[in-house]
């Protein structure tokens, strides 16, 4: 390995190819080689496995990756950094380039192209600016995909493993806990990145569940229950849901069917578990 996960290399790959980082782009570059091995290890990945890398960007975590798996697809928006990922990559002839936004990449095709139709294992350290929208892309899209290992904002890594209760407990919570098992694995200090971000992040593996944990009839009207319940967090459960368009159901009906669940009529949204959310699912008329 050319070993970019240092700041040394970082900074002379950037400078001979007169790179400049796009912050639109969310371009903060991993310079810590310890951090980038402990999320490739967080990753499980094993040579049996086709690892999907959203943004690879200089190529650094791309090329531990290369060495730890049997293949990988990484997806770059920045065309003008595959000249330099050819470049950081050429020891690598398991490694397939996408320039393409992940966010309009069919993962379905994508996934029966590289990996016989077999799901990937998903490893990145995020652009900030789009990190709900990918994470819940990946997991309400059902796409083929078996884990979830990425650097994330602490704050946000925080959010999607809380149970009720705190208040970062919530839509996101709820979401990623119906769809996967999240482990927080490391937080990481800005300093381990060029150019530092201006918050804190935090390494966190979803491990994708086969089957999610609770039963429900109807998944969008679980999570249109949920995004209401938080959508007026201050408010109790019976009078969001009463209010919220769409869904079709009185404060007065909520509040039966809680009462129904063993619950008080006036709880919030915030102290009711997945279990509980789907059971208030099938309470509801
Ligand atoms: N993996 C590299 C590392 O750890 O040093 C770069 C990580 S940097 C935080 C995020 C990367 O995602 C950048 O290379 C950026 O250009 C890329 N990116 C941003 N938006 C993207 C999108 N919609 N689709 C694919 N890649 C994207």
């Amino acid at each position: 390995m050319t070993g970019l996960g240092i700041p040394q290399n970082t900074i002379e790959v950037l400078q001979r190819h007169d790179f400049h980082i796009q912050k639109r782009y969310g371009q903060n570059f991993l310079v810590d080689a310890h951090v980038l091995q402990k999320i490739v290890d967080a990753s499980l990945v094993t040579k049996e496995d086709c690892v999907l890398e959203i943004g690879p960007g200089l190529g650094a975590m791309t090329q531990y990756l290369a060495e730890r798996a049997g293949s990988v697809v990484a997806v770059e928006i920045d065309r003008n950094l595959m000249p330099i990922l050819q470049e950081t990559l050429s020891g690598y002839d398991n490694v397939a380039l996408v320039n393409a936004d992940i966010l309009k990449v069919d993962l379905d095709r994508l996934a029966e192209e590289k990996n016989g139709g077999r799901p990937f294992r998903v490893v990145a350290n995020l652009p900030y600016y789009i990190t709900t929208p990918i994470i819940m892309g990946l997991l309400e899209g059902h796409a083929p995909v078996k884990s979830i290992t990425v650097m994330v904002q602490k704050e946000v890594a925080q959010r999607m493993q809380m149970g009720p209760g705190g208040k970062e407990y919530g839509a996101l919570s709820l979401a990623v806990q119906y769809y996967a098992k999240p482990k927080l694995v490391a937080d990481v200090p800005p300093n381990c990145f060029i150019p530092r971000p201006g918050v804190g992040s935090a390494v966190i593996h979803l491990d994708c569940y086969q089957e999610p944990p609770v039963a429900v009839e109807d998944e969008k009207r679980l999570f249109a229950v949920i995004r209401a319940a938080f959508n007026q967090r201050r408010k109790t459960l019976a009078n969001a849901l009463g209010n919220a368009p769409g869904l079709s159901v009185t404060r007065e009906q909520t509040a039966e069917a809680l009462v129904r669940m063993g619950l008080s009529p006036t709880v919030r949204g915030e102290a009711l578990s997945l279990e509980q959310f789907a059971a208030l699912c099938r309470e509801l008329p």
